[in-house]
């Protein structure tokens, strides 16, 4: 969980001052009693609220580093940071903080880059049933899908240019 945190902690550092001050406002408005945290009720009830699937129990335990039920608003902040940018794995339900594989095909299909994704140990274990056998781990996926974008807009910018001499060429004659 360090490296999440050290993660996290550096995306909300990065952050322009307006959203940090969002996510202060998003955590005092579920701290119904203003007592600088959240309890696991307060804050599934936001998920909910919005339509997430988010949080699970064990996120939630996980981040509750004394077992008290309650969140800080730093572990609050992780555990919106893990919702943002981590998948959850569709055999065993937990999210994946390290490495994962996603279906390529499903991937495409998909229109907002929504996958089918297995944690490490259950791809390897290959106890899976799938309707594809597209599999990449998330960094070669998103390794291609950058190439692939970058293609694309070298293709749509030399059109683009050719398209803006042709209109100078018609100007002058
Ligand atoms: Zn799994
Ligand atoms: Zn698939």
């Amino acid at each position: 969980m360090d490296e999440i945190r050290i993660a996290a902690d550096a995306y909300y550092k990065a952050r322009p001052e307006k959203k940090k001050k969002k996510v202060e406002k998003r955590f005092q408005n579920i701290d119904i009693n203003r007592d600088g945290r959240v309890s696991k009720e307060e804050y599934a009830s936001l998920y909910a609220m919005k339509k997430h699937k988010w949080p699970k129990s064990e996120h939630f335990t996980e981040l509750d580093r004394d077992g008290d039920g309650y969140l800080d608003l730093e572990d609050a902040t992780i555990l919106h940071y893990l919702a943002i940018s981590r998948r959850e794995c569709d055999v065993c339900g937990l999210f994946i903080k390290g490495m994962f594989y996603s279906c390529e095909k499903c991937f495409d299909r998909s229109e907002n880059g929504h996958s089918y994704n297995l944690c490490v140990p259950y791809f390897q274990s290959g106890e899976f049933k799938h309707k594809h056998d597209t599999f990449l781990d998330n960094y070669v996926l998103h390794e291609n899908r950058y190439k692939r974008s970058k293609i694309k807009e070298i293709a749509e910018t030399a059109t683009l240019e050719t398209l803006g001499t042709i209109a100078t060429t018609c100007a002058i004659v």
